[in-house]
């Protein structure tokens, strides 16, 4: 059982949580935070942007009060990649992901961000958590691939130059440039966040036709 972990912030990606443990626990070296997390090897699949066995093995240790199914969908782009399926298959698959029994299918894990992109974050939203929570967190709604503005109307920043090895380190949102490069209201880009920000965030039972609700 770990003595403390991180309750994750509203919108806060599940790889995020993971790195504010690191950086609290003083470890030094990010090996020493990945066996203390996982009792184990020095590698775990921490930076896989589809909700994987991490999670399932991590709740193990922690307090009743850390929900495996409300991490998953609040906290995992999940409910964004499952939007189109029939309610049935939504609940089917999510209760085999908190059975340890399901992986991503091969589209997801092939075509979502997080490792294969720069992380993303915004500004704005990064300077605002600065002021009201002492520090920021990447949001699971900017890696998503077609997202490249924040509903702010402020394009997402790359956090850095290339992908960075997210299963082999935990990064924090890098701070002290708050610089903002705004994006029209009306513009597709903000449309596009918004629309995201629906299929991420709207409940489960939400399908996009009567038919999906099987
Ligand atoms: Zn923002």
């Amino acid at each position: 059982m770990l003595t403390f972990f991180p309750t994750p912030y509203s919108g806060e990606w599940w790889y995020s949580v993971l790195c504010r443990y690191h950086l609290r626990s003083g470890n030094a070296k990010f090996q020493t935070t990945i066996r203390e997390l996982f009792e184990g090897g020095p590698r775990a699949m921490i930076g896989a942007f589809f909700p994987n066995n991490t999670i399932y093995q991590l709740v193990s240790q922690l307090p009743e009060s850390f929900d495996f199914k409300s991490l998953i969908l609040e906290h995992t782009p999940y409910q964004y990649y499952m939007r189109m399926y029939p309610l049935s298959q939504k609940r089917a698959f999510l209760e085999a992901l908190c059975k340890e029994e399901a992986t991503a299918p091969t589209y997801i894990w092939k075509t979502a961000g997080g490792k294969n992109q720069p992380l993303r974050y915004c500004p704005l939203c990064a300077h605002e958590e600065v002021k009201v929570y002492g520090e920021s967190y990447w949001h699971t709604l900017h890696q998503l691939p077609l997202v490249t503005a924040c509903v702010h109307h402020c394009r997402l920043l790359d956090a850095s130059s290339e992908a960075l090895k997210l299963n082999e380190g935990f990064y924090m949102v890098p701070t002290g440039s708050w610089k903002t490069d705004s994006v029209a209201m009306d513009s597709p880009e903000v449309l596009l966040a918004k629309i995201s920000r629906e299929y991420l965030v709207t409940d489960i039972e939400v399908c996009p036709t009567q038919k999906h609700i099987l």
